[in-house]
């Protein structure tokens, strides 16, 4: 599998940023893990024929589904003139809040499986299964399987005892990992984990690899959040945009 970051950052792009949005290749097959804004854009320098072959969003909030407004245009507008973009796309996501899931159905772009807690799902040889998350909104973590490799997305969270268990033995976890704790002791925060729990998760799940992502859009020192992280679990690092990670 090769994971390529299009985009790492919430609830708003760092300048010249995007939200966060995810392309995973796993063999012939392409999945998109959330695609906030910005990430349509640098997906169609990697995909510029959009042969995408399942869209799996973690919740609704504008920095994780954003895209997938402008996505309606680029399937619709591609295939009125002839392009044969593969359209309804398929797309796993939550179907609440109510307001936001009605901008995504009703234009016959998008063929929506409602996420639940523990669904399974096979987009060809590709094995997903959701757990659900603590976050304002229903959000889903996505555990992937593919030829015998496995990544773990936590989406966006706060801390969850179950975490380590469910990510354990997984060659990447991909983890919200939003804040230092000087910032979460600041107080007044979301549900998010910080660069430490996001350590603690991978050394107690026994992950191989840690990736830390969400950051904030406003300014965030990235060497604070991966030292934070290395300091639970050494073989930890900050995502990087538009760059891919083999799994
Ligand atoms: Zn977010
Ligand atoms: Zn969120």
């Amino acid at each position: 599998m090769k994971l390529t970051i299009l985009g790492k950052y919430g609830p708003f792009p760092a300048p010249g940023g995007a939200c966060s949005g995810y392309l995973l290749e796993c063999g012939q097959r392409r999945l998109l893990l959330d695609l906030g804004s910005g990430t349509l854009s640098r997906l169609l320098q990697i995909v510029p024929k959009l042969q995408i072959d399942a869209i799996l969003l973690s919740h609704l909030h504008s920095d994780h589904m954003g895209d997938l407004l402008i996505l309606r245009y680029a399937l619709q507008q591609y295939n009125a003139r002839g392009r044969n973009v593969p359209m309804p796309l398929t797309v796993i996501a939550p179907d609440t809040p109510e307001e936001e899931y009605r901008l995504l159905t009703g234009s016959g772009v998008y063929d929506i499986t409602v996420a639940q807690d523990n669904l399974r799902a096979r987009i060809g040889d590709i094995s997903i299964t959701l757990h659900r998350m603590t976050h304002p909104v229903p959000t889903y973590a996505f555990d992937i399987e593919h030829g015998g490799r496995r990544m773990f997305y936590t989406g966006d969270t706060g801390w969850r005892e179950d975490l380590p268990a469910l990510c354990a033995g997984a060659d990447l976890l991909l983890a919200d990992a939003c804040f230092s704790e000087a910032e979460r002791a600041g107080g007044g925060i979301a549900p998010h984990l910080t660069a430490s729990e996001a350590g603690r998760i991978a050394k107690e799940g026994g992950v191989k690899r840690l990736l830390c992502t969400h950051l904030w859009g406003g300014g965030c020192d990235e060497a604070q959040l991966r030292a934070e992280a290395c300091a639970q679990f050494p073989d930890s690092a900050v995502a990087a945009e538009m760059q891919s990670y083999l799994i």
